[in-house]
């Protein structure tokens, strides 16, 4: 590391993994409207407009569960619970036969949106960063390898606020699956080790208040939590 950063270079974002070690985080993906049911909740024909990428900053990522604090210029805060999935190994143009190769593990994680932002944003025609970028908008759970669990095929994805079912789907239904995410993907950027992509978000996205309790899970993947305050 050179000795002459002019400030205090960045910590490493890193996410815990269990049973030990921590997963350090480069950039962070996300593909929008990967379940039909939820782009048809947003106004939109799946049939008509595929999924595609937007991204969060590294350090919007929130882990051990710690508190989110409501964030600023919005009145809509929603929760999206959904497949998290690390790439291990990196690669441009992977196909989509290779493409599990390249997941070191998965998460449970909550793409947090600004969603009064996003409407107004989408229908300026103007980019979605500042409803979906903002500081803690991305609550990620411990990590698990690959070598563990191996690779989520027809588990339930759930969302619940208080207690209360809010969201529940199955990561089967995904429109891109995860081997046609990460091979469309890499034909954008060149993935590398340390990428993460949250995967898309099944149905039932709705507003949250200070003070609700959310718990996400996908089975034989793990957790996710998060009180807002
Ligand atoms: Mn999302």
């Amino acid at each position: 590391m050179p000795a002459d950063f002019v400030i205090a270079p960045p910590a490493i974002v890193a996410v815990p993994v269990a049973g030990g070690g921590t997963f350090p985080v480069r950039r962070v993906f996300c593909v929008g409207r990967n379940y039909a049911e939820h782009a048809r909740e947003m106004g939109h024909d799946p049939d008509r407009e595929p999924p595609f990428f937007f991204s969060k900053p590294a350090d919007a990522l929130v882990t051990g569960g710690a508190d989110v604090p409501y964030p600023t210029l919005t009145s809509d805060l929603h929760h999206e619970i959904e497949l998290v999935a690390a790439i291990g190994t990196g690669g441009a143009d992977i196909t989509v036969a290779d493409a599990l190769n390249h997941i070191w593990g998965y998460a449970v994680g909550l793409d947090l949106t600004r969603r009064d932002i996003q409407q107004t944003l989408r229908k300026a025609g103007r980019p979605w960063d500042m409803a979906k970028g903002f500081d803690a908008s991305a609550p990620i759970g411990e990590m698990v390898a690959v070598a563990e669990v191996g690779h989520p095929a027809n588990a339930p994805i759930e969302l619940r606020v208080n207690g209360e079912t809010r969201q529940s789907g199955n990561v089967a239904d995904m429109i891109w699956s995860l081997p046609e995410v990460i091979a469309e993907l890499s034909r954008y950027v060149k993935l590398a080790p340390g990428d993460l992509i949250f995967t898309g978000t099944p149905a039932g996205v709705a507003a949250v208040v200070r003070g609700d309790r959310l718990e996400g899970s996908v089975a034989g993947i793990g957790t996710v939590s998060a009180k807002i305050t």
